[in-house]
């Protein structure tokens, strides 16, 4: 491989803003690299060799089977023990009538969390043997948001503060290990840079930002699109902005705002005890959790479930009406709001790992028995929506609008 100077520099575009930029070619240092223009950070500057990465995978994949299997929480009620895990849960769900919200939690608690360690292998295994990898580390840079092991172990907690009214709450075995793949799957994903490897497994020649060089938004590279128009590095359609990015990003918004009407009105769980029926709206279940003197557990379901996917939609309709009527709103503070929605929507998955650990737990058939309602479906649904709406929308658009508005003036 060529010696690069430390003094060399690399040309190449923001995929955030378009500005051109000079990077250095020493590029894998422990420093973070910031676009001076929008401020987004386009290296973490802290970035772990593939064989450290490696070692984290084993650990997790190791550690996973302890994770999913074992009990997590477990509890006495009405003289016996039950035990809460992943897949139990999920199990319940999809036998109780609701394959896809099962499918839902699924993949954000239990393929996405082992999707991560397994690619991590197939890179380093793959690499040796000479296979494609760039089909792995096009997912590797779609999926950070939809690990959600943190999201779900806040999950576990607020289940356990629920349950305390019902039955006494003892911690499982699986916890431990819970905890740990948690923190290890957190720590991959901050450490883990793709550029670095996109580089060290397809290097490229530097092509500068002159004659029509495009960003990828996939892997990041910046050169002109070869003769079938695709990026040199990853192979993916290169365009100089996302087509229909408003259009698409509009239309997942607009379904998510439809769906969040039957998650808020409809029952999302229902509990049936000494034959009686109660069921549950998001928020009847935030006002009993007040009621009952959880207020701290009340506020975290409030801000996740009522709060968050509200606040996103109307965060969204702002940046999508600035860009349309080519807003003067500063495009700095547009960025952060973008990279705020982008970071807070997963937590709006809380609710639903709530629902499916205390299905598990609080399922004694005639007597005391938790299921969920309709209304988690949508809201589920909704949730996905909000996240892939803040994907599709190309963050050049409000730069583009904002240069034209300063060169009209
Ligand atoms: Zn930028
Ligand atoms: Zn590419």
């Amino acid at each position: 491989m060529a010696q690069i100077n430390r003094c060399d520099t690399i040309s190449q575009r923001c995929c955030y803003c378009d500005q051109k930029l000079q990077l250095p070619a020493a590029r894998y240092t422990q420093q973070a690299l910031i676009c001076p223009r929008c401020n987004s950070k386009l290296e973490d500057g802290n970035s772990w060799s593939l064989s450290r990465l490696t070692v984290l995978a084993i650990s997790i994949l190791i550690l996973a089977p302890i994770a999913f299997w074992q009990p997590l929480i477990s509890i006495h009620l009405l003289g016996s023990q039950i035990d809460a895990n992943v897949f139990t849960g999920v199990k319940l769900m999809s036998q109780q009538g609701s394959p896809l919200t099962a499918a839902i939690v699924a993949f954000c608690a239990i393929a996405a969390p082992l999707f991560l360690p397994l690619s991590i292998l197939y890179l380093s295994l793959g690499s040796r043997i000479g296979m494609n990898l760039r089909p792995i580390l096009l997912v590797l840079g779609r999926l950070k948001e939809w690990v959600m092991l943190d999201v779900y172990l806040v999950g576990l907690g607020v289940a356990a503060i629920k349950l305390q009214d019902y039955a006494t709450i003892f911690i499982g075995n699986g916890l431990i290990a819970f905890i740990c793949i948690t923190i290890l799957s957190l720590l991959m994903l901050i450490h883990l840079d793709l550029e670095r490897l996109w580089s060290r497994f397809y290097p490229q020649a530097s092509h500068g930002v002159e004659n029509n060089a495009l960003i990828c938004r996939a892997c990041d590279y910046t050169a002109p699109p070869n003769q079938r128009g695709v990026c040199q590095r990853c192979h993916r359609p290169l365009h100089a902005r996302e087509p229909a990015s408003m259009q698409k990003s509009c239309a997942a918004l607009i379904a998510a705002m439809v769906l969040l009407f039957p998650a808020n009105l409809l029952p999302i769980s229902i509990v049936y005890l000494n034959g009686q029926r109660m069921e549950d709206t998001i928020y009847s279940g935030v006002v009993s959790l007040i009621q009952s003197g959880n207020w701290p557990i009340a506020l975290i379901v409030f801000i996740a479930s009522i709060f968050v996917p509200f606040l996103k939609i109307i965060v969204m309709i702002i940046l999508l009406i600035s860009i349309r009527i080519n807003s003067a709103l500063d495009p700095i503070l547009r960025m952060k709001l973008l990279r705020f929605v982008s970071w807070i929507g997963r937590w709006s998955m809380l609710d639903l790992f709530v629902i499916a650990l205390m299905m598990t737990l609080i399922n004694r058939d005639q007597l005391m028995s938790f299921t969920l309602g309709p209304a988690a479906f949508y809201f589920g649904v909704a949730v996905i929506l909000t996240i892939i709406a803040v994907e599709w929308l190309d963050s050049r658009l409000i730069w583009d609008t904002y240069a034209k508005r300063t060169t009209t003036k």
